[in-house]
């Protein structure tokens, strides 16, 4: 399971300074294309080669419990009670307050094991900034200047060596003939019912991970031929009561169960369209670089007028995924789902496409020959080689020189040309440029 991390302080100190610097993605493509929704309140911070975790910026602990204030207080709050590691943030500048002191009481009765963190200590003595701190009793803490970037590594080690073990829970990837699916979206996009209605017409042969835990089911099943693991359905699948239907949507649970699968189908309510959650949600697939099919739910109850809005306005919506294939169906009366699963099928086929390193550099000579990058203020850049250095999303490195003067929508037509040459459907597609040989 993906951990949890909640920072912590008085307002002002710097968490969200400190969570941009966590969680930032490598894609600053998608980061700026418009149309996507960014939660600032939830995100995974993915240190290269090592553990991930989820990091909540509760932004305030202390203060009102009345009225909306109030409602963002008690989430942050209960965000904190089941972190697996709160990072108590202080501001290295201003020494501890009385909010500090109320804050740190607070925490002292949740219980749950708190990091301090000493915050813009740039330019300060690091031992003179903790040492303000003395009197909290933390036998270690960790001076950090977020604005800087500077001790984040060092934060991150110690945060990653105090996360509970990963457990016995059986290996989610143990099988590795399985196509591991998540179906996420809000609450009402029709999860549940799909959910149920393929394990109820593939009940013979559909069965519970052993190993896995209550709170969080993979449930093996075969469609045509194909195995695929539905990871993290327990909350679809288990759902009954009414009441339950409208339990609060849990962004931390969407987090790990993207993190878990390999094919993220994220469920739109047709009738409904495109809402700001539904892009919150895209976003948090889009940040992990999962491969995306769009299930467009509840195909069944539209007229053709409504259908032809329902197609327009996803079309606007969704064009900055366009790579991603969208499929009409309708959960309720189990249309379109053969469809649905060959496009999980294209998706995971492209996703994990392993690339040999002579391909690459064809496709590169053959993007650079027909379309070289123009001259910018009398320099222009040079793509000398590539070479493939991974899957799940495809990455291509490309070596060059002055490739600092590639605009972005030479990036693009790269990606656009690789896309086509490769036919690479329903994942994203990186790039990483490389000064130099
Ligand atoms: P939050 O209210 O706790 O989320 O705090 P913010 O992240 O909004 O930061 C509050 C202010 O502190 C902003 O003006 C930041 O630029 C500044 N700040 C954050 N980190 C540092 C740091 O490491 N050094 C310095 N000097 N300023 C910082
Ligand atoms: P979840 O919260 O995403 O798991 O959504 P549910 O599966 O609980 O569905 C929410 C509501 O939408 C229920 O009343 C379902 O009966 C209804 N629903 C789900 N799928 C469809 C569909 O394909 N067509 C129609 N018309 N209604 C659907």
């Amino acid at each position: 399971m993906l951990p949890l991390v909640a920072l912590v302080g008085r307002p002002n100190v710097g968490k969200s300074t400190l969570f941009n610097v966590l969680t930032r993605t490598r894609d600053a493509l998608v980061h700026d294309e418009p149309g996507v929704t960014r939660d600032r309140h939830y995100g995974v911070c993915r240190p290269e080669g090592r553990r991930h975790f989820a990091v909540v910026d509760t932004g305030g602990i202390a203060g009102e419990d009345e009225g909306l204030v109030g409602a963002t207080t008690r989430q942050a709050r209960a965000a904190a009670e089941e972190a697996d590691l709160v990072l108590f943030i202080v501001d290295g500048r201003e020494g501890a307050s009385a909010l500090d002191d109320e804050i740190l009481a607070w925490l002292r009765k949740t219980a749950r094991p708190t990091l301090l963190v000493v915050n813009k200590t740039d330019g300060l003595d690091s031992d003179a900034a903790i040492n303000e701190f003395s009197r909290y009793g933390f036998s270690d803490a960790v001076d950090v200047a977020s604005a800087h970037r500077r001790g984040i590594d060092e934060l991150i080690d110690e945060v990653i060596g105090r996360l509970p073990e990963e457990g016995t829970q059986v290996e989610l990837d143990s099988d590795p003939d399985r196509v591991r699916i998540a179906f996420i979206g809000r609450p009402n996009v029709g999860k549940s019912t799909l959910v149920n209605r393929l394990l109820g017409e593939e009940r013979m042969i559909a069965s519970e991970v052993p190993g896995t835990t209550r709170d969080s089911v993979a449930i093996d099943m075969e469609r045509d031929g194909r195995l695929y693991r539905l990871v993290d359905t327990a909350g679809v699948r288990r759902k009954s009561r009414v009441d339950e239907a409208v339990e609060k949507f849990s962004i931390i649970k969407t987090l790990q169960a993207i993190e878990q699968c390999q094919v993220a189908v994220i469920m739109l309510d047709a009738t409904e369209g495109v809402t700001d959650q539904d892009a919150t949600v895209l976003a948090l697939a889009l940040d992990a670089g999962r491969a995306l099919v769009v299930a467009i739910n509840k195909w069944d109850g539209l007229t053709d007028y409504q259908r032809e809005q329902a197609e327009a306005m996803l079309a606007r919506k969704l064009g900055f995924v366009s790579w991603a294939e969208a499929v009409r169906i309708s959960a309720k009366h189990g249309s379109g789902l053969r469809e649905l699963f060959r496009a999980v099928h294209r998706a995971h086929a492209s996703a994990t496409r392993v690339f040999g390193t002579t391909e690459v550099n064809n496709a590169l000579e053959a993007a650079y020959a027909s379309n070289p990058p123009a001259t910018v203020r009398g320099h222009v850049a040079k793509l000398r080689f590539g070479h493939p250095s991974g899957t799940n999303p495809p990455t291509f490195v490309i070596h060059g020189t002055r490739l600092r003067t590639l605009t972005e929508s030479y990036k693009r037509y790269l990606e656009n040309f690789f896309r086509k040459r490769f036919k690479l459907v329903g994942t994203p597609v990186r790039f990483v440029f490389k000064e130099g040989s």
